[in-house]
């Protein structure tokens, strides 16, 4: 009998299970890895049922089973079970994740008698990195960046022993055999070879800024009191930082734990978790300034928990190192290029770039700011066949390929106005096409946004070109509603994609949109009032410029600029482009409350205003009006002349500032919900959706729930998809796949 098994099943420690099950039953056949597959041959036919059984119940924890094949073969050969050395075949499943240290690897770190004794390096078959060190598959040493270090042999004996933990742990290396760290000063001198990581931290404590290699890319590291000087050092005046404590104990001395939390902190994939803040402590305000909550995560890799066991302090900055707006750095030599005191580099070869992911817990859902290291590669099951290869939007890129039934998306690739990003993109596509087993002249269609200047958009139009493939533009808040109806698994919604812009059909600037969506089309059934952006992006970086020319349409007397300037401001507004983005709403009620007048960093005004949206209740009274056009326009000049009412005096108290924000966003969002719920029950739908980069925010989300359930109505958040443009290119994929198969 031969048995084929798709899933999760490469790099996870599955065949040697397969091969202690067959052994404890006294089987006799093999076990190899086939493409992405495992393929098993069992000679005694009688038994195969209870040796699958036995299987699944000690499949290991990271291991998944999609789909078990069984024909009945004859199989030549084998008096004994074997693992027989891995051939090419089919590419169906993906590569598996970077998994963080298992318990077990943890014990042995610290034993003094473990021959891996504070080895950075420790991994097993459950454990370690993965994706980040692999180049093709099958998950083979010979496939990864391990090849470089030849097993010792005292690693050979685990590697080959089925009894061993490490039996057929491609990445298996100990002190004797494996990559090494190196402690560099800012000249590339080698500063220390024998306690490389010992010295990191003693640096780190005394106040050094460091950067360090990891799994998948490289980190910038220092103490919490030295988050001033970083910033001064990047030019990220309030950018927030990540974290990463000790343990989970440290964690809990500075934000308070919610449901679901714990559990995503301390699990395998162990991303970045967007934490509240303790109110009563200020020790983590340099870290994320202005803003309720804090990245945090916890240890994942042996380096780390190395790095905390010399290290005093209980937690350090550790953000991704990069030139701003570039991909994270993951070449040695490119370490130097960035400004730090120490340079802790290893040997080995990052051969796909992960960003650490980023997620923030909604009751039992996860908003993945990020989705990166720890998750992708993942498939999702989609229902048509073809190949579909689609780029994404602007910033926060992701791609996405289909391929049988299941998309796979990348990892995050980030803001391709940069051109070494838009590089790191044409380069993963190649890496991913490698590891699913795609060419390019084998893509049935190519998917884009629609806006002209995306690099993303131009690349795929070269690549259509070169191959002869059809291009299809699919508009951004389309993309999003699509996004959001496969990550919920409906057909039909109307949803409220929310953002900061997106290029819409008639050539403007969308952002606060209300769309009937299906996957064949979609209709903009509402959007908020079209309002000046007095210098294009010009007015993003500075929202003085949209509340200037909100207040110059009102006829009131308006905040910010004076004489000269105003009559510039003025000039510039006749030719200024328009935008119904809610999130530039959000800019100016935060700019004109005072809370952030100056964008430094994407989001940083509507970041800021969230923290007043959470404490806000609704105090005062907001009338919304509605024009009806070819859609229904929620005006929102009207909210500003109210809100201008109710400040006469000043905006008075960080109390009154958050009720004004609150009443104000609750306004514009019953709006909303009342013409999305006429749109349901005229066309008999169930479901309101959120959807876009605002719907991050999570007192903005928590209200559009209340409200739609009000109406008796369903309510749809993400949960395994990005909410932001990161999970464009999923929505752009499902609608081209879905257009291709429309009759
Ligand atoms: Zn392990
Ligand atoms: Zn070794």
């Amino acid at each position: 009998m031969k048995i084929f098994i798709r899933g999760t099943v490469q790099g996870v420690g599955f065949r040697p299970t397969v091969y202690r099950v067959a052994k404890s039953l006294g089987l006799s056949g093999y076990v190899l890895n086939k493409g992405s597959n495992v393929e098993i041959g069992i000679k005694e036919n009688e038994n195969v049922e209870e040796f699958l059984n036995s299987v699944m119940k000690e499949l290991p924890s990271i291991a998944s089973i999609d789909e078990i094949e069984l024909k009945d073969e004859p199989i030549n050969g084998y008096e004994d079970f074997e693992i027989i050395i891995s051939s090419e075949g089919e590419k169906t499943s993906v590569t598996p994740v970077d998994t963080a240290i298992c318990e077990e690897c943890v014990r042995e770190l610290f034993d003094e008698n473990n021959r891996r004794y504070l080895y950075p390096f420790i991994n097993c078959t459950s454990c370690g990195a993965r994706f980040s060190v692999i180049e093709n598959l099958p998950y083979d040493r010979v496939n990864t960046s391990m090849r470089d270090f030849e097993m010792c042999e005292d690693c050979l004996a685990e590697y080959t022993n089925p009894m061993d933990r490490r039996f057929h742990a491609q990445t298996i290396s100990c002190p004797g055999c494996g990559p090494k760290y190196t402690l560099y000063g800012r000249d590339k001198e080698i500063v220390e070879e024998r306690d490389p990581i010992k010295s990191f931290a003693r640096l780190i404590d005394e106040g050094a800024i460091g950067i360090a290699k990891s799994w998948g890319g490289m980190h910038i590291i220092c103490k919490f009191d030295q988050a001033n000087r970083l910033r001064k050092l990047y030019g990220r005046p309030a950018k927030p930082f990540a974290v990463m404590f000790r343990d989970l104990s440290a964690v809990e001395k500075y934000v308070e734990l919610k449901e679901g939390e714990e559990k995503l902190l301390t699990s395998a994939h162990r991303p970045i978790v967007l934490l509240d803040k303790n109110p009563s402590l200020d020790d983590l305000d340099d870290i994320s300034p202005g803003l309720g909550n804090v990245g945090i995560y916890l240890p994942y890799s042996g380096f780390h928990y190395v790095l905390f066991y010399y290290l005093n302090s209980d937690g350090i900055i550790m953000t991704s190192a990069n030139v701003p707006g570039e991909p994270m750095v993951i070449r040695n030599e490119d370490a130097f290029l960035l400004k730090a005191d120490y340079f802790l580099l290893h040997n080995r070869k990052i051969v796909n770039r992960i960003d650490d992911s980023v997620v923030r817990c909604y009751g039992g859902k996860f908003f993945f700011l990020r989705k990166s290291r720890g998750f992708i590669p993942t498939g999702i099951k989609v229902p048509y066949k073809d190949r579909v290869l689609s780029l994404g939007a602007g910033e926060n890129v992701s791609f996405s390929i289909s391929k049988n039934n299941n998309l796979y998306s990348s990892q995050y690739i980030g803001n391709t106005f940069h051109y070494p990003t838009l590089e790191f993109l044409a380069s993963s596509k190649g890496q991913m096409m490698e590891l699913i087993g795609l060419r390019m002249d084998e893509i049935d269609a190519i998917g884009v946004d629609m806006h002209p200047r995306y690099s993303t958009r131009r690349y795929g139009k070269k690549l259509a070109e070169e191959y002869s493939i059809e291009l299809v533009e699919v508009q951004h808040h389309w993309a999003h509603a699509a996004s959001l109806m496969l990550d919920a698994g409906v057909d039909e919604v109307v949803a409220l994609t929310l953002d900061g812009t997106g290029y819409g059909v008639d050539g403007k600037a969308w952002g606060g949109e209300i769309l009937h969506s299906l996957y064949s089309g979609f209709e903009r059934v509402g959007s908020l009032e079209e309002i000046p952006l007095i210098g294009g992006e010009e007015a993003i970086k500075d929202p003085r410029r949209i509340v200037f020319a909100i207040f110059s349409l009102l006829g009131r007397q308006v905040p910010y600029f004076a004489d000269k300037e105003a009559e510039v401001m003025e000039k510039l507004m006749k030719r200024a482009p328009k935008t119904s983005s809610f999130g530039r709403i959000l800019d100016a009620l935060s700019c004109y409350l005072g809370i952030c007048e100056r964008m430094t960093y994407d989001g940083e005004p509507a970041m800021k205003l969230e923290r007043y949206l959470a404490r806000g209740e609704r105090k005062y009274e907001f009338e919304t009006c509605v024009e009806k056009k070819d859609r229904k326009i929620v005006k929102t000049l009207p909210l500003f002349d109210r809100l201008a009412d109710y400040s006469a005096n000043g905006v008075g108290t960080e109390k009154k500032k958050a009720d004004l924000a609150y009443s104000f966003v609750f306004a514009l969002i019953e709006e909303m919900v009342d013409i999305a719920a006429d749109t349901c029950v005229s066309n008999d739908i169930p479901y309101i959706g959120i959807t876009g980069g605002v719907s991050y925010d999570i007192p903005i989300v928590r209200m559009t729930e209340e409200l739609v359930k009000e109406k008796g109505l369903k309510f749809l958040t993400h949960d395994r998809i990005p909410n932001g443009d990161e999970g464009i290119s999923i929505g752009q994929n499902v609608v081209v796949g879905h257009l291709r198969n429309r009759g």
